[in-house]
């Protein structure tokens, strides 16, 4: 029998470490199982371009290199158990294999809020189904639109329903400012400013209790007491790992599958994840793992585990270097971006502008120990652009900061 590597989870992590086992020079058979029944395709156009009926849900769908024109793609079959000792997996319809070297890319999927209410009217997004559910309703003249959660996700679909036409947009988060938890005040005041002037609402500072109407939802009532009439509701509190399929294998699934330095699971060295799903420690910052929900991350996860487990596999394989990966995310909402590079998130704590003004085009960096960070950009396109040039003072040492500031 043929030494064999099972992917588990078919979207851009998979596709990304199908890609990177052939970069790195395996050329035994590769397997991806995929629970959606489409080929991977680009998420972010999801809350954007393809949400607003920009580019077609068609349109989306990756092109696999010619690479993996030899992957087997097993789709719309979810796993649901593996054990992990005697290298084998289970899916929905009742099959079983056996792996050499097993990839977790299952990656996330929408917290849902426990309120009372109906559920019909109420949208999450994170896969082409949901966008494509979601814009039936978006397009309908008229409609009252509340987005539950002032995130990227929530902030971004805001900005669509208006451009589709919505009658109102209304935000709703419990904390004081939208994204204020991954880019701090100045920056989340700036964003907040700049979506009441195109015409969104906010209701802040206080969270669902409640969602009213019989068979549809027809209000969002709020803890303070407010209710706010909605035709359509839009979830955008957050993500949970897709990990229940790896329950039993006495992993830490916490917070996704964490992984040691290597992002290799559970001590195995042949089983390592990728995308959404890992929790990782970063060399770069600290010894901390942590999961890194940025488009960027499948394909900086995917070469270093491919390297290992190509390694591994041919028995040739020497330690690599600790996986450092300089995180990177941009966001586009109305007419304007916000670009990251690093991890603002960690310099929380001294935000300094670089360049420019809130008000207008601004270049923000966050310190830690004296050190950038991360810098984020809001502004026009070109502001990816001049945030790139950071880039060099971002990745130029791989100093860890002390791990108990995390
Ligand atoms: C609406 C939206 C907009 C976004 N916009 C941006 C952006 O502007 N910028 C940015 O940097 N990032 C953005 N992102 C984040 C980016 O798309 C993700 O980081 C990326 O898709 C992660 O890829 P992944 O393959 O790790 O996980 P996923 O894309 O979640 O894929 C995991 C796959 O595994 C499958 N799966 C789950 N459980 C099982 C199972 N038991 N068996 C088999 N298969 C399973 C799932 O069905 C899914 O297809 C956005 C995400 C969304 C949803």
């Amino acid at each position: 029998m043929h030494t064999s590597v099972l992917v588990a989870g078919a979207s851009l992590a998979g596709l990304r470490a199908a890609e990177q086992l052939r970069a790195a020079g395996w050329t035994g058979p590769v397997t991806v199982i995929g629970a959606e029944p489409h080929m991977p395709y680009n998420r972010p156009p999801l809350s954007k371009e393809a949400l607003a009926g920009k580019a077609s849900f068609e349109s989306l769908a990756f092109r696999p290199r010619a690479s993996v024109a030899d992957v087997h793609w097993r789709l719309g079959t979810p796993l649901t158990a593996a054990d992990l000792d005697r290298r084998t997996v289970e899916l929905a319809d009742g099959a079983r294999l056996s792996y050499d070297a097993l990839v977790v890319a299952t990656g996330t999927r929408p917290r849902r809020l426990r309120c009372p209410g109906p559920l019909a009217g109420r949208h999450t997004v994170r896969t082409v189904d949901d966008a494509r559910a979601l814009q039936r309703e978006l397009t309908r003249p008229g409609a009252h639109v509340v987005v539950v959660g002032g995130g990227f996700i929530g902030c971004e679909v805001a900005a669509t329903a208006l451009a589709l036409g919505a009658a109102s947009v209304t935000v709703v988060d419990p904390l004081p400012l939208p994204m204020v938890g991954p880019l701090g005040p100045l920056l989340a005041g700036a964003l907040l400013k700049r979506h009441e002037r195109r015409g969104v609402r906010f209701a802040l500072g206080a969270g669902v209790a409640g969602f009213e109407g019989d068979e549809r939802v027809t209000g969002v009532a709020l803890a303070d007491g407010t209710v706010l009439a909605a035709d359509v509701v839009v979830e955008a509190v957050g993500s949970v790992a897709n990990t229940e399929w790896l329950d039993g294998n006495g992993l830490d699934l916490s917070d996704g599958v964490l992984t040691d330095g290597q992002l290799r699971v559970g001590g195995r060295a042949e089983v390592v994840a990728v995308g959404d799903v890992a929790r990782f420690p970063n060399a770069r910052y600290d010894d901390v793992p942590r999961r890194v929900e940025h488009w960027s991350m499948p394909a900086d996860t995917a070469r270093h585990a491919a390297r290992v487990l190509a390694g591994q596999l041919s028995g040739t394989g020497a330690e690599l270097e600790p996986f450092s990966p300089l995180p990177t995310f941009w966001s586009d909402q109305h007419d304007f971006r916000l670009q990251s590079f690093g991890a603002p998130s960690l310099g929380l704590g001294d935000v300094r502008v670089l360049d420019g003004d809130p008000d207008g085009d601004v270049l923000v960096g966050y310190h830690r120990e004296e050190r950038l960070v991360g810098v984020v950009g809001l502004g026009g396109a070109e502001v990816a652009a001049r945030v790139a040039r950071f880039r060099a003072e971002l990745t130029q040492r791989v100093r860890p900061l002390r791990s108990s500031l995390s």
